[in-house]
């Protein structure tokens, strides 16, 4: 194992040490499938399961993996091959990852380059490139404040749409900061469970707004999203009562489409419909940034602050060379931008965050001893 990987496990394997009691494991544990992905491996280790949360504490402790799933399905035999395991029904999962939203700052911080011509730029990767047409797209992505806001933005538009639109009780939504890019909802509620791949995308198209029938929706309505498009005609007519018919229609239709895409929500899609999706376990770390997967009470996500409140190793502090890297915030404070092999010396969270990025390394003498 590189010697960066060597020293992120150890400091995960404290992490789990001192608190694998946080891990609560999902209801009904026994059904469910676990994966890990292993530090030296890098493989994911799929179709195990544990009969109570202790055995699973202890494991994670014991193997000590990089990142630890659990499946939203529940099955008779979890640990047989898919075939075997007899699904009884899965959770509702949505996944908000602030990689899809275009966001402003990922002109700062994102780079993308095309692999066959070499055009690059800064700023979301296209899907194909501009240039030549390939869709060969390699790049550097990175995350700030600004990303996860929006990200947060999306989950309680989100939120409000199962609440207020399908009725969910708060008690049957569960947010979590995903310890990266996003937030996960889920939905465990009887209603739900069997629900097929189809019937989850049609949940999915009502929320993005696919496939609405504009026409239709402009007339308004008493629920969903003809109540809230009415709502704002209302307000748009009483600002636009001067204007002449003609235009007027127009401007109208103009102002539902834009309405429609404002308040729709920015998912994706595929992990809805994946009846057999392993996802990330809450109190475990994630290995591209070292923070930990939380949950977010609904009354707390307006304010929840990922960059302080999902932090996992913060003991100590460490010497680290840094491999160029962006300005990010941690913990309350600020750091970087850090030119290319800068040395620093950094509170644990920020070095290992730079670290697990891919960003930095630890100085040598320090890991020797460490490790
Ligand atoms: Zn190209
Ligand atoms: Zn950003």
């Amino acid at each position: 194992m590189p010697p960066v990987e060597a020293y992120i496990k150890k400091k995960f394997a404290e992490y789990y040490e001192a608190f694998s009691w946080r891990i609560e494991g999902p209801a009904e544990i026994e059904k469910r499938e676990f994966g890990f992905i292993l530090f030296k491996e890098k493989i994911m280790v799929r179709h195990r399961s544990f009969k109570n949360v202790e055995v699973l504490r202890s494991f994670i402790k014991t193997v000590v993996p990089s990142d630890a799933y659990y499946s939203s399905a529940y099955y008779l035999r979890p640990e047989e091959d898919m075939k075997g395991k007899g699904w009884l029904g899965a959770e509702l999962i949505f996944d908000i990852d602030a990689d899809h939203i275009d966001t402003p700052c990922k002109e700062e911080h994102d780079y993308w380059m095309c692999i066959k011509c070499g055009r690059s730029g800064m700023g979301l990767a296209p899907e194909a490139c501009p240039k030549c047409g390939e869709g060969k797209i390699q790049g550097e992505t990175w995350i700030c404040r600004s990303c996860l806001e929006r990200a947060k933005e999306e989950t309680l538009k989100l939120v409000r749409f199962l609440m207020e639109d399908f009725g969910f009780d708060a008690n049957d939504v569960s947010v979590y900061f995903t310890g990266h890019r996003g937030y996960h909802v889920h939905i465990n509620a009887k209603e739900i469970l069997d629900l097929g791949s189809e019937e989850r995308k049609e949940i999915i198209d009502y929320v993005m707004g696919n496939g609405i029938d504009l026409s239709l929706i402009e007339q308004g309505g008493r629920h969903g999203w003809g109540k809230r498009v009415a709502l704002a005609m209302e307000e748009f007519n009483s600002s636009q009562g001067a204007l002449r018919r003609g235009r007027g229609v127009k401007k109208k239709a103009k102002f539902v489409k834009a309405f429609v895409k404002e308040k729709s929500v920015n998912i994706d899609a595929v992990v809805t419909m994946d009846l057999h999706r392993l996802i990330r376990l809450p109190e475990t770390l994630n290995s591209k940034t070292g923070l930990r997967v939380v949950k977010v009470e609904l009354s707390k996500l307006r304010e929840f602050d990922p960059f302080s409140e999902a932090l996992a190793v913060t003991n100590g502090e460490e010497e680290i060379r840094v491999i160029k890297a962006p300005k990010f915030s941690l913990g309350g404070r600020e750091f970087g931008p850090y030119e290319e092999g800068r040395v620093v010396h950094l509170p644990m969270a920020a070095a290992l965050f730079l670290m697990c990025k891919g960003k930095a390394e630890p100085v040598e003498e320090r890991v020797r001893k460490l490790v």
